[in-house]
Formats: structure tokens, sequence, C-alpha cells
């Protein structure tokens, strides 16, 4: 009986569900507030500041009362004397009174009394005894009137203290680090990131740099899977290339367990070759969950865990690789990443071609274009999976239920976007 769920052909769903359930966020960790992009918030942040935290300038000018140049224009310039220089950084000291300005900068707090900025541009200062503009001495001409508020960042206006700023399970953007640090935060707690070992297995395999002889092949999986598990906020360790035998498999696969790897995955070796020795080596030493999944490309791809790891078996063809690997990897990764959705974007589409199938869920080359007012779906070509330029030229999986053998033109099909 368990020999049989073992070796059934599942569905993507089922699949995707056994699979999810044994993946489960990983536990939290303080970082620097410079090493936090990316990362993972394990908990809300909650504001215990206002922002801005003191009702300042937002222009280089004239802090003033709005009421003592309510007639002022071009004109008819209102005249005020200066009391004070308020530089940015700097705590005013004279409040105003009838007819006082204070010569402000953007960012410095206002002064008592002032209930509006007139910025410079829009002011002379000027010499008494001359009356000619001298930009030094302590009278100014106000050209324009201002309403109470004019220029003027409100305590509080952006951010209230207790405001709720950034919801947990999230990678953190840029701009959201930047108003962690205006609320001060050095540090915050994160999920810790994944460590995810790749192996790649295959006599025909060899690393970049090498001469290739006749039958051999460039691991170009190990790139690929490198670069998809970065993106998903993951750590990507490279183990290498193992030879088709069984003793070079385990001992590899031992290796990402001495790492202390938080999942392998491995691509080529799971299908029915007699040379594929990783999903027997999985199946001797942990447990086999299960290794056929109904789907297109990429039927052969095994799950389980070795000496207690987490394991994922991928498809050695690059694009059953690449396909497996967003399907399944990147749910799985997200998750231990604290990221409980994956954010897809997915789009329905019209065929402008018809699309053959095999009945098998299918997620198929394809490129996505909005025309005529609304988004169109072609193939890219030969969906060949080793064929990795076409997969290169796609902008989307165009994604093909199961038991479906063809979709005519015309037909709307979901499509997922690549990034
Ligand atoms: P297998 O799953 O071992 O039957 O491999 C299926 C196909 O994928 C074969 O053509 C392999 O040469 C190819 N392949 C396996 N591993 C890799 C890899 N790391 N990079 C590129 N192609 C690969
Ligand atoms: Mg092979």
């Amino acid at each position: 009986m368990i020999y049989n769920r073992r070796t059934q052909l599942i569905s993507v769903s089922e699949a995707l569900q056994r699979l999810l359930s044994s993946f489960h966020p990983l536990q939290s960790e303080m970082v620097s507030l410079a090493d936090a992009a990316g990362r993972v918030l394990y908990e809300g942040i909650r504001s215990d500041l206002d922002l801005p935290l003191f009702t300042n300038s937002s222009m280089d000018g004239f802090a003033i009362r709005s009421q003592d140049v309510h007639k002022a224009s071009k004109d008819n310039p209102v005249q005020l004397s200066i009391v004070e220089d308020v530089p940015a950084g700097k705590t005013p000291t004279i409040g105003l009174g009838k007819n006082q300005a204070s010569r402000i900068m953007t960012g410095a707090p206002l002064p008592e009394g002032a209930d509006a900025v007139i910025p410079v541009e829009n002011t002379d200062q000027f010499d008494p005894k001359t009356q000619t503009s001298s930009g030094k001495t302590g009278e100014v001409w106000i050209y324009q009137s201002a309403k109470p508020g004019d220029f003027v960042r409100h305590r509080g206006e952006d951010v209230h203290e207790g405001d709720l700023i950034l919801e947990a399970n999230a990678p953190l953007k840029p701009q959201e680090l930047g108003i962690l640090a205006m609320l001060g935060k050095a540090e915050v707690s994160v999920y810790r990131r994944p460590k995810i070992a790749i192996v790649s297995t295959g006599d025909e395999l060899v690393p970049l740099g090498k001469t290739l002889k006749s039958g051999q092949i460039h691991d170009s999986n190990a790139y690929t899977l490198f670069a998809l598990i970065k993106r998903d906020y993951a750590d990507a360790q490279y183990l290498g290339i193992v030879p088709d035998n069984e003793e070079s498999v385990t001992e590899i696969l031992k290796s990402a367990v001495d790492i202390k790897a938080d999942l392998i995955l491995s691509s080529a070796g799971v299908s029915v070759g007699v040379f594929d020795y990783v999903r027997k080596v999985v199946q001797r030493e942990g447990e086999l969950d299960f290794w056929r999944v109904n789907m297109r490309p990429g039927k052969p791809i095994a799950f389980g865990n070795f000496h207690g790891v987490r394991f994922i078996g991928l498809p050695g063809n690059p694009v059953s690789a690449f396909v497996g690997y967003e399907v399944f990897v990147r749910p799985a990764i997200l998750k231990l990443s604290g990221i409980p959705r994956v954010p897809r974007h997915k789009l329905k589409a019209r065929l402008v071609e018809e699309i053959e199938s095999d009945g098998r869920e299918s997620y198929l080359r394809g490129i996505v274009t909005f025309e005529n007012s609304e988004w169109s779906a072609r193939l890219t070509g030969h969906q060949g999976s080793g064929n990795m330029l076409s997969l290169v030229h796609a902008n989307a999986l165009l994604v093909i239920p199961s038991g479906v053998k063809s979709l005519a033109a015309g037909m709307e099909v979901d499509t997922w976007l690549l990034e």
C-alpha cells in the first residue's frame, strides 16, 4: 500500500500540498538595519514616535505669523523685522511677536508664534537705512500672503505614535528601511534565511571553465537555481557535481546534512534511467514521499528527506528544472523564509494560436502582450524541455490544466508572468 502511494503519479496540487505541509517558517534573528534589505520581517512594527517628530519648515525662507502678511503682495510688500536665524538642527529661542520673522532653513523647527513660512524667493532682505537689498540686515520685505500652515510640516502629519508601520512576513524594501531608520530602529527581528544546498548530478556534467569532451555538457542548472534561490530571499550553497554512482551521491547528500542545509535541491537522476541513483539513495537512506507528478515539463520530481533534511529532486532538463522550481521549490522556500503566499503575477490572456497539450498540467513557455486593449498569449516556439532559449524568450508560463488536450485560438489561458 505504502509502496503504491509512493510510486503513484500524483497531481500538482496534491504534490504541492504534501510538500508544503513539511515546510515551516524558520526561527527569528536580530539583524542590524544595514543588513536588513530583503530580509523577511518577523514581527509587525509600530511607531513609538510621531513623524515628523517636531513641526518644521519645508522651505528655506522666513517663519512668520500669517496675520501679519495677509495683505502682502509684490506691489504691496509687508516689512517684518528679523529676530533670529534658525538653521536645521537648532532650536529657536525667540518666539515671534507682531511684525516679526525668523530666517528659517528647511527642516528647522518652527519658532513659537509662527504659523507659516514664506519661501525666500518671495522675499527680499534689505537695509532699512538705504532701503536697498542687502541680504544681511535685520529687515525683510514679504511679497506674498500666507495661510496658516503654508510650507509647514506638522508634527505627526506622516506617522502617529502607535501606528502600525510595517506588517510581518514580507521582505523589507529599501523605502521601508528608510522609515525604520526614521523611527530609530537600529535592529530588526527577521526570519533566519533558509540555506539551500544545490547538488548537480550526472556523469556528463562539467563545471564552467573546463573544455567539453565528446558527450559532455556544462552544468547549467546550478546557475539557474542559484539565481532563483537568491531572488527568493534564501542563501544558496553549491555543493558541486556528482557522477552517477550511489557512493558519490550518498557522500554529497551527507555533506549537505553536515552544513545544516534547510533543503537539499538536486537536479537530475530522479527519473527511470538505469543511472538515476539520486532517488534510490534517498529511498535507502531517508524517505521518499513522491517522485512522479502529473505535469509537463518535469514529471520526475522527487520529494522526501535524506537523514532528516528535506530533499527536492528536480528533473535534469534545464526547462523542467526551472518549472519544477517555480511550481514547488519557490513556495517551499518562501514558506521557510516566513512568506506565506507566493507573490505571483497572474494574468488571463487570450490565445492567438491553438495550443496542443497532452492532458498533463502543463507550464508552457509563452509571450504575453497587451494588444487591442486585452492580453494576448502565444508560445515562444519549440517546447522541448532542454531548449533553454525558448525559456529565455518567454515572459510568462502558460498554465494548461490537466485533462485538457487542446485549446483553440481565442480561448482564455491562465498565465504566470516571469520576472
Ligand atoms: P536526467 O534527469 O539525469 O535523466 O537528465 C535529463 C537531462 O538533463 C539530460 O539531458 C541531462 O544531460 C540534462 N541535465 C542534467 N543535469 C543537468 C545540469 N545540471 N545542467 C544542464 N543539464 C542537465
Ligand atoms: Mg542523468
